[in-house]
């Protein structure tokens, strides 16, 4: 599917289950607990297994807008960055600032690590409700953002992994919007 170079690093979109993904890091839609819960998040300890969750429960919690790392365990991912999108409550809360902290956050962390591929799932946009075409923009800018500020990033490969068509599009019109702006 759609791809956008920048630096060296290389944005992908991609449909399919986040969980499967062969990449160094998978970011996780997580809850302020930390300790499991629906969505994406339930379906990454269920494939990480029982040690993620204790894991979990020595890092007490991530406010929202924040990210921590566990490990992997037994997903093909090395480690799991866990960060804690916010409630979408009408968009005058800080909804746009802490969404997009969330993708600062898994990136610095990752860059910490010497994390060189990561895949992020559409945070907020389920069950946290933030509106898609909003979240993925906010998604797609504060990725350039932070390459364009780390212009020696070793992370090579990001990847937006979505479950619907519906994400898909969204990234896919967050790519060419970007891509207008630099002609
Ligand atoms: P939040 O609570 O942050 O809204 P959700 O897990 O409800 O998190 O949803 C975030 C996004 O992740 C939604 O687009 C949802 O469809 C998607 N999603 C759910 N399960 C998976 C999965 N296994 N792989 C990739 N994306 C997933």
């Amino acid at each position: 599917m759609k791809k956008l170079q920048f630096n060296q690093t290389t944005l992908h979109v991609v449909k399919g289950d986040i969980t499967r993904c062969e990449v160094d890091a998978v970011v996780n839609a997580a809850n302020e607990s930390l300790l499991g819960g629906g969505g994406v998040d339930g379906a990454i300890h269920r494939a990480a297994g029982p040690e993620l969750l204790a894991a979990c429960r020595t890092l007490d919690g991530c406010r929202t807008g924040d990210a921590k790392l566990t490990p992997g365990f037994r997903l093909k991912a090395a480690h799991v960055i866990h960060t804690v999108g916010p409630v979408w409550r009408g968009g005058m809360h800080g909804e746009a600032d802490l969404l997009a902290s969330c993708y600062q956050k898994s990136l610095e962390l990752a860059e910490a690590h010497g994390i060189r591929t990561l895949a992020f799932p559409a945070i907020s946009t389920g069950i946290y409700g933030y509106p898609l075409e909003q979240a993925t923009a906010i998604a797609v800018g504060t990725v350039l953002k932070y390459l364009e500020n780390q212009p020696e990033s070793d992370i090579t490969e990001i990847t937006f992994v979505c479950f619907d068509d519906a994400t898909v599009y969204a990234y896919e019109q967050a790519f060419e919007e970007f891509e207008r702006g630099t002609d």
